[in-house]
Order: structure tokens, then sequence, then C-alpha cells
């Protein structure tokens, strides 16, 4: 991990705007949004975004649909922090609003606003559309991709060499990707690796250039160095790709005093009972033994770290066959777990009765966790789990937001 080369060495980025670039296709085709620079200090995203626009916009080959690439929180950006009042990757699910006093004060507020106006603005021409959010992490970290765990989601990701991270939705504080996957878009989050490291730019663009191929905008053979992009992720994750899921959150209490403990790297494997951190009351412990991720290096941020536990490939098969045959009305024969009122679509799972096989059932058949109270816990299907809705659903979706957020 020593002498690894810094983005610094890249040209620096003038002022930002929201629209870091587009390209319009020469053929009908998808809408592609990426994202860079939700979180203003990680700047590998959004100069990736430019140099592959960059490329398109020289080579103009035949292309289907539309990429637009959008820089996230433009006033964190500027002053090169994570975010300046709250956390724009925290602050989409309804329980995460941002409350209405503190709207003139938190910047993150009218970012928001912004960024879904530029949505509505590119899905009024009513053609499908995929989100893409890049990202970075505080730590050294092989690349990973992370979806809401639908059907539809999956087969976007299918053939990219990164490792595959299930769960984050199922935070309270859940991320974007997740709530636009909510609303009907299909969504995901890619992290290229840490924030400075030439490698995350690198990763990126490789990314980039995958997903174009992988939605059918781009023949492989008109892609610059195509071979090169899968290598590049490749390499990048020596020993294979995996797929996760999250287990454990440490959440940084106020006044903890939280200091991970150093060294650590993404997807690094850690034994019960290893020390992992420290706060005030002494060293931090791991309770189980699996794989640490995202160990905060970094002064902003809540998450101290996860730990994920590996998901064989076996499971994924059987999951994609179970939700397709419907399979989930035999999980209320078991004892503890009940049909909530209002329909087949959600459970209320007793959890002193149930025991963790049941909630992992229930991850495999396409259901995420919505509340959980520490004795029950209830989870519900995924919307637009096997399709997704029509752009026009999708509008009115994020119309709907917009009034709950401006009323
Ligand atoms: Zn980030």
């Amino acid at each position: 991990m020593d002498n690894i080369a810094s983005i610094d060495i890249l040209p620096k980025l003038d002022s930002i705007q929201r629209v870091i670039g587009k390209h319009t296709g020469n053929k009908p085709g998808p809408n592609l949004i990426f994202f860079g620079g939700i979180h203003g200090n990680e700047l590998a995203g959004i100069l990736a975004l430019k140099e592959v626009i960059h490329d398109l916009n020289n080579l103009k080959p035949d292309f289907k649909g539309n990429i637009y690439a959008l820089a996230g929180n433009l006033k964190a950006i500027e002053t090169g922090k994570r975010f300046i009042g709250k956390d724009l990757n925290r602050i989409w699910f309804p329980n995460t609003l941002i409350p209405k006093e503190e709207r003139s004060t938190i910047p993150e507020y009218k970012e928001k606003i912004d960024i879904l106006n530029h949505l509505i603005e590119i899905l009024n021409n009513r053609r499908p559309t995929y989100l893409i959010d890049l990202h970075t992490t505080s730590s050294h970290s092989t690349p990973f991709i992370s979806i809401s765990d639908t059907l539809k989601n999956r087969k976007i990701i299918n053939n990219i060499p990164a490792h595959l991270v299930l769960g984050l939705e199922e935070l309270l504080d859940g991320p974007m990707f997740s709530f636009f996957s909510e609303l009907g878009l299909p969504a995901i989050l890619f992290e290229a690796g840490q924030h400075d490291a030439i490698s995350s730019y690198e990763n990126h663009i490789a990314f980039i250039w995958m997903i174009l191929a992988q939605l059918k905008c781009l023949q492989k053979r008109k892609i610059p160095r195509y071979r090169n992009c899968v290598e590049t992720l490749r390499k990048s994750s020596p020993g294979g790709n995996k797929s996760f899921e999250i287990k454990f959150r440490h959440l940084i209490g106020e006044q903890e005093h939280f200091r991970m403990k150093d060294g650590f790297v993404n997807f690094q494997k850690i034994e019960k009972g290893e020390t992992i951190a420290y706060n005030k009351d002494g060293k931090i412990k791991s309770r189980r033994k699996g794989y640490i991720f995202m160990p905060l290096y970094q002064s902003q941020g809540c998450d101290g770290f996860f730990l994920v536990k590996e998901i064989k490939p076996f499971w994924f098969k059987l999951s994609s066959r179970t939700r397709k045959w419907k399979m989930d009305k035999l999980i209320a024969l078991f004892p503890g777990v009940h049909k909530t009122k209002n329909g087949t679509n959600a459970y209320l799972i007793d959890k002193n009765a149930v025991r963790n096989k049941i909630i992992s059932l229930l991850h495999l058949l396409g259901f995420r966790k919505v509340y959980d109270n520490g004795q029950s816990l209830k989870m519900s299907r995924r919307p637009y789990d096997t399709r997704f809705p029509k752009t026009e659903k999708v509008l009115e979706n994020i119309r709907k937001y917009l009034d709950l957020l401006t009323s």
C-alpha cells in the first residue's frame, strides 16, 4: 500500500457545476445518469466522468441513449469536505429528511432539490433511466458495488468484476441509490478505492465503460481498450470477486471518542474478539468473525465500521429461482412470523421466537428490513423486484417526493 500515486497528478478541477458533462447518442436508448461527488471529498468519480465524456464527445461512436454526469454536493466539493451540514448520501428516506426549521441553514437541502429538478428534466424524455453513483472510501479498498437486491439491479452488474455488498439499504438512514431504487429507478453504487489513489480514478473509468457496454449503449469493440477496463478491475480484486452481506454496523455515539485501530483495509478478515477500534471505554472488539467493511479513517461520518459475511454463489442462484416461484407465502407458517394486516408484502417478526435463519431466508426471497425496535422487526418486499415501472410512474414518484420536501 506504500507509494500509491495520487489523483493530485491529474489536472485540477475548475469551478464545478451540477452538470459535469453530457453525451447525446446518435440512436435512441436509455438515460444513464452518473453521479460523482455526492461526498465533497471524493473527486475521483468526477474526474473519471469528465475523461470518459471527453473521449465519447471526441470519438463520436454509435451510441444508444444519453449520458448525463452530475456533480453531487457542490458546496462540499468547493471546500473539499465530505459534507457541510448533513451527509447528502443519508438524507433521502422519509425518516431522515431535513426538518423544516433547518432548511435555510443546511446547504444539502438546496442541493437535493436541485438534483431532483435535474432528474425530472432528464426523465422528461420518457426514456428508461439508470442511476449510477460513484464513490471512494477513506481506507484502502478493493472496489465494490452495492445495490438494492432486486433481480433487475442484479442483472445490470452481472458481468462486472468487483465485489458486491448487500444490506446498505437496510440501514435506517439508507443511501441515495437505494432510495431511488425504491422510487422505481434501477440504481447502483460503485466504490472505486481510496479517495486520493490514482487507481480509484482508473477503476472508475473502467467501471463507467463497462456499464456502458453492459447496458448496450455501446458495442464493446467500440470502447477504447475495453480489455484493459476488464483487466483493471480484475487486478484490483486479487483473489476474485465475492458477495457479502452486512451483519453488523458500529454507529458512533455522541462523545464516544471513536478511533479506528490503524492499518485495516476494506474486506480484511477479522476474528471474533479481535480489537478493531477504541473509544472512551477502551478497546472495541469484534463480536463475530467475518470481514471488516468501510473502516472509518476520516473525521466526518457516523459509521465507525461494518462487519460483513460472505454469501456463497449457490444462495444467489437459489434466491433468483425462489423469488420467481413466490415461495414467501410459506414463511407465514413459521411460529413468530405474521403477515401484516394490509397485504402479503410485509411480515412482522418476533425476534425472540424466530432464528436468524428465517431472516436470511426472507432476504433471499427479496424482502428487506424496514423497521426494528429490538423486540420485533418488519420486513417487506422490495418494490420493483423483477420489473421497473414506466418512466412516467418514476416521474410521478419524484414529483410527489419533491412536494413533500417543499411543503
Ligand atoms: Zn462516498
